[in-house]
């Protein structure tokens, strides 16, 4: 039965890992990851994780099945991160909301749960995007088209474009957006563009999907949910899609949540049923472990100090890593402006280096990054900065 079978393409990025590790040199640097690395160039293990993953080993729970749509001490203080505790739609039951195997399952769940709603719909990502949601929402059965959004001129936004092919659109068309942090360009739209997002969604029936895997990267929990809040306020269903693995450093434990605004009480109760026969026949209920750490961290109001302040230490070094690298290619006598670096947003630029410039980068440095640019500044540190900066200046100057 496998006879036939032929080699998938390798994911770039893990290719891009493999290379890295068989690199010899001692000065090699990966910017190719998607994850938070410390000063030391390590994944953090955040105190306040630890801190109640010990209360948890020690309080010893059985581990029985979770509901379908996981507990409700998780699922509610998603939704106060996302919508905040004064919500409106909370407090009138707007909003459903699942515990999920990270971002990547909590979009599986909303596009397989839209496939059943909307059979017929086309899903509109931003060009360009995560590479996975292309692949995810195809696999869910979608046609998948782009919407113009990166304009490499500017290194910002086409906001011009993105709004022009969004108003095109047909009535039921699925909207996916990077609530913050756009990844891989690391540039965001304003608050006042996504208010014209919102109506342009209004005026053309479409539906919103909001992809939040970064909260509080860019400038804290309450600001980045800026795009949450403007739809909210506006009166539409919607879908978010959130992530715990970056602002918790918990890649591994999967934990994230789907979230769908409804029309009303009654409204939410089946629309609940319907997202748990999802649920169900995907991978009946959720796992335990991770949900459970940051159901401890946000529901108690010291170790959410903790984290806040944990987190603001990561979006902080983020931030010293843009502005270091900006300043470090300017002495390096680069005449090119990199002052967008700092502009951008979340772990990720698009740097503007060619194809051919991250080429040398590798072969004449060990520096690796993806053929298309993107870096991640998380993987900067004190250590490597000056190197990469030097690096960086050769190759542009070249
Ligand atoms: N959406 C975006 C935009 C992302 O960058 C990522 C992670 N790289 C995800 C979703 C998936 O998050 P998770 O690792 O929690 O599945």
């Amino acid at each position: 039965i496998f006879a036939a079978v032929e080699m998938a393409p390798r994911d770039p990025i893990l290719g891009l890992n493999e290379s890295f590790a068989a690199d010899a040199r001692s000065e090699k640097v990966n910017l190719g990851v998607g994850v938070y690395y410390d000063d030391n160039g390590k994944i953090p293990l955040l105190a306040a994780v630890r801190t109640a993953e010990k209360a948890r080993l020690e309080a010893a729970p059985a581990r029985g099945y979770q509901p379908i749509e996981g507990p409700a001490a998780y699922n509610g203080a998603v939704q106060n991160l996302l919508f905040g505790t004064d919500s409106a739609l909370l407090a009138d039951g707007k909003v459903v909301t699942a515990q999920a195997l990270g971002g990547t399952g909590a979009l599986k769940i909303g596009a397989d749960y839209i496939r059943r709603l909307l059979p017929g719909a086309t899903v509109y990502i931003s060009d360009p995007s995560w590479e996975n949601h292309r692949a995810l929402f195809e696999a869910a059965g979608f046609p998948v088209e782009n919407y113009p959004y990166y304009e490499a001129g500017t290194r910002g936004v086409n906001f011009a474009g993105m709004k022009a092919r969004l108003d095109t659109l047909q009535p039921g068309s699925v909207v996916v957006l990077h609530a913050c942090c756009h990844n891989p360009t690391g540039a965001d739209l304003s608050d006042a563009q996504w208010n014209e997002v919102v109506e342009v969604c209004r005026a053309r029936g479409l539906v919103p999907f909001l992809d939040m895997a970064y909260q509080g990267f860019a400038d804290g929990i309450e600001p980045d949910a800026v795009a949450v809040r403007a739809f909210s306020a506006s009166g539409l269903q919607f879908f978010i899609s959130s992530s715990f693995s970056k602002s918790f450093s918990l890649y591994g434990e999967r934990v994230g949540a789907l979230s769908i605004v409804t029309a009303g009480k009654d409204e939410s109760a089946r629309v609940l049923s319907q997202l748990k026969r999802v649920i169900r026949t995907n991978y009946s209920n959720p796992p335990t472990h991770g949900g459970a750490i940051v159901a401890a961290v946000l529901n108690s109001a010291e170790l959410r100090q903790m984290w806040e302040d944990e987190l603001g230490g990561m979006r902080d070094r983020i931030r010293a890593m843009r502005t270091g690298l900006v300043e470090q290619l300017k002495a390096e006598g680069v005449a090119q402006d990199f002052s967008f670096v700092v502009k951008q947003r979340g772990m990720f630029s698009y740097t503007g280096l060619s194809a051919a410039q991250v080429e040398s980068l590798k072969s004449d440095f060990g520096i690796y990054a993806v053929s298309t640019g993107r870096i991640c500044l998380a993987a900067l540190n004190s250590k490597n900065i000056g190197y990469v900066a030097k690096a960086i200046a050769q190759v542009v100057k070249a």
